[in-house]
């Protein structure tokens, strides 16, 4: 790895930085629900009931992931959520699964949801232990008033694994008071690795479009961890693998964003928080 430099200074300690973020490349597809994809079926038990939006109004802080500051709908009824991705363990080893779990579920309250931090879908995180599950449930339709936005076409994924160093700006505390990096200070040195948006697990956040954020864990105070990066585009940075379509998924989060989700390193059920970028 050659050697950067923030105003001349070797940056030590550099390849402590690297992170290995799993690409998931999303290309069209139709899978089957006990396969991992953007979009398709749920491996979801037909004798669960299927999952609602979380957000409550009034709102209640325990509840969601953050204090939300407006409801929907205005009729109070609770809208079902959508399918937004499933990642088997099998595939995704490199996801920290809690123990007995082996699939994640991530579903989508496809409505415009507002809170300080997040505008967009709601998200629920399911941990599921596949192998309990006997019939599979029929998915019910899209509520009323979904976002196009925010309905993926299924997708099946091409993975490939890619190596990225954060921006200036998560780098630790100590490493920017050895640097003489002054708090608050930003932008990246000409010449810094550009870190792409794409759908991904692990890496890096981008911070693309927004200031960095800190984010702790509510439940033990942990810092919250780069997770799961959803994304409206499949920019082609760094792994050389090819991208057959610009946005195979056809969501759209932000403008042209990703939606970035954090978990707890200590505890991967610990409360999640969800930052769109
Ligand atoms: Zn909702
Ligand atoms: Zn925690």
């Amino acid at each position: 790895m050659r050697q950067l430099t923030y105003d001349g200074v070797p940056i030590p300690g550099l390849n402590d930085l690297v992170r290995t973020a799993i690409r998931l490349h999303p290309a069209p597809g139709e899978p089957r629900p006990d396969e991992s994809h953007l979009g398709g079926p749920l491996h979801w038990p037909s004798d669960e009931p299927w999952p609602e939006c979380p957000v409550t109004w009034p709102p209640d802080p325990d509840a969601s992931d953050d204090a939300w500051k407006s409801g929907h709908p205005l009729d109070g009824s609770v809208p079902v959520m959508v399918s937004a991705a499933q990642l088997f363990r099998d595939d995704f080893p490199e996801l920290h699964f809690p123990e007995g779990a082996d699939v994640l579920q991530i579903l989508f309250c496809p409505l415009e949801h507002d809170s300080p931090h997040h505008q967009g879908p709601a998200v629920r995180l399911v941990w599921r232990d596949s192998g309990e599950v006997g019939d599979i449930a029929d998915p019910p339709p899209a509520p009323e008033g979904a976002e196009a936005g925010f309905l993926p076409r299924p997708c099946v994924f091409e993975p490939c694994s890619i190596d990225e160093l954060p921006r200036l700006c998560d780098f630790p505390a100590e490493t920017r008071a050895a640097l003489g990096i002054p708090e608050g200070a930003g932008d990246d040195p000409d010449g810094w690795p550009e870190l792409g948006q794409y759908s991904k697990i692990g890496g890096w956040t981008a911070w693309a479009a927004n200031d960095r954020a800190d984010l702790g864990c509510r439940e033990c105070g942990a810092d919250l961890r780069q997770t799961i990066a959803l994304a409206t585009e499949e920019h082609e940075v760094g792994c050389g693998c090819e991208v057959t379509e610009d946005g195979p998924a056809g969501w759209s989060f932000g403008a042209q964003g990703v939606l970035n989700v954090f978990t707890c390193p200590a505890d991967v059920t610990h409360p999640f928080k969800v930052r769109i970028d």
